[in-house]
């Protein structure tokens, strides 16, 4: 009896926020967009080529990395609560957050971007996709093109090597962890192109750049980047 009523329940109940639980109609209540809009949205003050927000004057991540995409923009500050926002929904698959995150990509696209003829997510590893039942890049991707109208391209860059979690590796093991780690299929469609990389975090922008070399392998191609959260340079939290 409890599991026929079970999804008759979830459809008479509202919905909740995803940040505060409290019930709305909406996937981010007006209250928390409005204190993350403020707090973590990245306005001004940040690295024109990663999109980065730092203290000083020398950008760490672009120091650290010679980054061959035209630049990357992010959405947001990678900290709680949109830190949980996208564990959530990349290790417990609450899909509906790529409806917000979607929805803020987009804005920025068209804020921030040229003319972009596809996007392509990021791809996760075949084994780490059924592991986890789907890619959270790709359902991003399709969102934003729906948005957006801008066609997408979820099958010519495809992850080849598994790698292992980036964030505890030294700067050359990140290296040498993705060498290789990613092919093109298709390159002649892309030629005289620009297109924009999308993924969900940027945390050293060494998983992004190395997707973008193999579309940079061809000169004519442009690429770009947008995630929906970037990592303070260096910081663990
Ligand atoms: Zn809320
Ligand atoms: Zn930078």
């Amino acid at each position: 009896m409890i599991k026929v009523l079970k999804p008759i329940v979830d459809l008479i109940a509202p919905p909740l926020c995803l940040i505060c639980e409290k019930p709305t109609d909406k996937v981010v209540c007006d209250t928390c967009r409005s204190k993350i809009d403020k707090t973590l949205e990245i306005k001004e003050n940040f690295c024109l080529k990663c999109g980065g927000v730092f203290d000083g004057r020398v950008c760490p991540r672009c120091r650290d990395t010679k980054f061959v995409f035209e630049f990357n923009r992010s959405v947001y500050i990678y900290k709680k609560p949109i830190k949980d926002l996208i564990e959530d929904f990349k290790y417990r698959g609450i899909k509906r957050t790529s409806d917000f995150m979607a929805e803020k990509m987009a804005n920025l696209i068209e804020k921030e971007f040229p003319q972009i003829d596809f996007l392509v997510p990021i791809p996760i590893h075949p084994t780490r996709r059924r592991e986890r039942g789907f890619s959270q890049t790709e359902l991003i991707v399709e969102k934003l093109s729906q948005i957006t109208g801008i066609p997408c391209d979820c099958s010519s860059l495809i992850r080849v090597k598994h790698t292992r979690v980036q964030a505890n590796l030294s700067k050359g093991e990140r290296k040498e962890n993705l060498k290789g780690a990613f092919k093109l299929k298709n390159a002649e469609k892309f030629k005289g192109r620009s297109i924009l990389l999308v993924d969900d975090v940027m945390t050293t922008g060494t998983t992004v750049n190395e997707a973008a070399k193999v579309f940079r392998r061809f000169r004519s191609i442009r690429v770009y980047s947008i995630t929906f959260a970037i990592a303070v340079y260096g910081s663990r939290s």
